[in-house]
């Protein structure tokens, strides 16, 4: 039987020379491939109480907003900096070459809200960081953090686990 990873492939040299980008359009063009990472994705969670899902500019948003239908609850996106046409709060963080900033709206998570934060791949952790960072100066209270992916030798685990957050991967 097929895993997730078997519906991802790996682009060579995306977007610069000696990157391999892993690419999960494949996985969410399969109809079975798409079911099961949404399904594994789920099932740690099970019993769990979650308010909001809040996915990751980009392909955090295909699958948060699977999962939060799923999980019959909203979905809250962190965009990139100019893109949210409410009220916004920002975090910049650093990327391989220069600086990025991501935002959310202010009003978008209340005080104490169970919240699950989902991205497609895991590599050095800043994005999720920013994002975390976001939730957290909001008041969200994170109850873990679900990736497709996690590309270990980045780091990127263990950076949100040294902030105290539950990390979950499908694959590496
Ligand atoms: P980090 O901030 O952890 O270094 O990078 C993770 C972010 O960059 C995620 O939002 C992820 O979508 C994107 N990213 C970095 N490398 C890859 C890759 O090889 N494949 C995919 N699909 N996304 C990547």
């Amino acid at each position: 039987m097929k895993t997730v990873k078997d519906y991802i492939r790996t682009i060579v040299d995306f977007p610069h020379e000696g990157i391999l980008f892993r690419d999960v359009t494949t996985l969410f063009a399969d109809p079975r491939g798409f079911r099961m990472a949404i399904d594994q994705m789920l099932h740690p969670y099970a019993g769990m109480q979650i308010d909001k899902v809040v996915g990751l500019e980009a392909r955090g948003f295909i699958l948060g907003g699977a999962i939060a239908h799923q999980l019959s609850v909203g979905f809250v996106p962190v965009r990139k900096k100019g893109k949210l046409p409410g009220a916004v709060i920002s975090e910049e963080y650093t990327l391989e070459y220069g600086e990025a900033i991501v935002e959310i709206h202010d009003d978008a998570i209340q005080a104490g809200e169970k919240i699950l934060v989902v991205d497609d791949l895991l590599a050095t952790g800043g994005t999720a960081e920013a994002g975390i960072k976001l939730i957290e100066r909001l008041g969200g209270e994170i109850i873990s953090c679900a990736f497709v992916i996690d590309l270990p030798d980045l780091g990127g685990r263990k950076r949100l686990e040294a902030m105290g957050m539950d990390v979950m991967a499908l694959c590496a």
